[in-house]
């Protein structure tokens, strides 16, 4: 138990049988960020008729290079009516195309007097048209279960005339910061008490990932304090969170509390910042396991742990394999470094090269420096054992993601 874990094995232990929530229906007013449990086939063609591309005319292609009468106007949302051979219609972005009609030319190349277009010659039937279908045909796919709603699949729900979608229960994350120094904003700091840090970053944090926070309160160190909270908290989430008292000192109680209610699957991790870092299951209601994740308690670390273990976990809770991994970046380093045994997750910012994309790495890579997370676009993951030159190829986990 004592050996460094690596990340891999870590993760593939805390996913491993992880079940997602079950499924319910709502509004697409309110279905933002939520993800699809069942896949979606359109039932509607978009477009749902021909329509203009251009605001022009539209008329058969074998009749271009002719002076052609106006024979009907279409707006946007008017009714086409059939167009006779040797006339055209004036017609507007989004108008129905008339039947007989086969392409529409662009008015600034058509010169019209009283109501005879002058229609330039050489036009290929299908030009300035949209077809029917052309985006999605009643039948096809329009979004596969797990897709996470953002804004242009919210539009092509819309597009379908749907309402309603059935969507994962947000998980239910339940929230807690160990520590006796620790105190909320708001209060008066006495002699070696500081703020909590922790609280509001990782509930923006798993909220950005899909959370409900069910519960989010501070637990004493102290042994029975500990046990009851974790206890309390696996009864109504599907995910204990907790924050610090994961080392070895006489103050850390998460551990000894989880090895007594549930299991402790794996422990310290070779990985840096986050070596402390605590999974494993407590017995939920009707003795269902619930994940518990112990991150450690410098802000760094969590802030690392959040993206290298939260966001993953909350995907397989919601079944979204969106969530499953951060995009990788191949970068150019512009710092040198070197690693020990554990794997290093650089806080760095990236930036857009002759010669590629350079990573940049905050000066002060101590796990206590919040600072180095404000401005991180990524974390630049350096092996163990390996040294870093300017210029080296690093491999980077995109952040600026969902
Ligand atoms: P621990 O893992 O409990 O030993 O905490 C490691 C360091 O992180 C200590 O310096 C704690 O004071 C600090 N720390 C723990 N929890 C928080 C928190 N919620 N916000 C800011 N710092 C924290
Ligand atoms: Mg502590």
């Amino acid at each position: 138990m004592d050996k460094l874990s690596p990340v891999e094995t870590a993760l593939a232990a805390l996913l491993e049988g992880v079940a997602p929530t079950t499924s319910e229906t709502v509004p697409c007013d309110e279905a933002a960020g939520r993800v699809l449990a069942e896949a979606i086939e359109a039932r509607l063609d978009v477009p749902a008729f021909d329509n203009s591309a251009m605001d022009g005319y539209a008329l058969h292609h074998d009749d271009a290079g002719q002076q052609l009468p106006i024979a009907q106007r279409i707006a946007a949302g008017s009714v086409a009516t059939p167009l006779a051979r040797g006339t055209c219609a004036r017609i507007f972005t989004g108008g129905a195309l008339p039947p007989g009609a086969d392409c529409v030319v662009m008015q600034e190349r058509v010169t019209h007097e009283d109501d005879i277009a002058a229609i330039p010659a050489d036009l290929p039937a299908g030009d300035n048209v949209r077809r029917r279908g052309r985006d999605v045909a009643v039948g096809a796919p329009l979004l596969p279960a797990g897709e996470r709603l953002e804004a242009a699949a919210l539009g092509h729900l819309a597009g379908q005339g749907i309402t309603e979608v059935v969507v994962r229960r947000r998980p239910r994350v339940a929230l807690l910061s160990t520590g006796d120094e620790i105190v909320d904003p708001g209060t008066e700091l006495s002699d070696g008490q500081i703020y909590n840090s922790n609280r509001p970053m990782l509930k923006r944090l798993l909220e950005r990932f899909g959370a409900e926070l069910v519960r989010v309160v501070s637990v004493p160190d102290d042994a029975a304090g500990t046990r009851d909270t974790l206890a309390a908290a696996a009864l109504e989430a599907d995910l204990v969170i907790s924050t610090g008292g994961v080392s070895v000192g006489e103050e850390d109680h998460v551990k000894a509390a989880l090895e007594s209610l549930g299991q402790l699957d794996l422990w310290r991790l070779a990985i840096r910042p986050g070596k402390p870092l605590a999974l494993g299951r407590l017995p939920g209601p009707a003795g269902r396991d619930v994940r518990f994740v112990g991150l450690p308690g410098n802000p760094v670390s969590c802030f690392v742990g959040a993206w290298l273990f939260l966001r993953p976990l909350m995907g397989a809770l919601q079944a979204c394999p969106a969530l499953a991994e951060l995009p990788r970046l191949p970068a150019r380093a512009d710092f040198a470094t070197r690693t020990g045994p554990r794997r290093h997750y650089m806080r760095v910012t990236l930036e857009l090269g002759n010669d590629g994309i350079v990573a940049r790495a905050f000066r002060d890579q101590n796990s206590g420096v919040l600072s180095s997370c404000i401005s991180a676009d990524a974390l630049a993951v350096i092996p163990a054992e390996t040294r870093i030159e300017p210029g080296d190829r690093l491999d980077c986990l995109w952040l600026r993601v969902d």
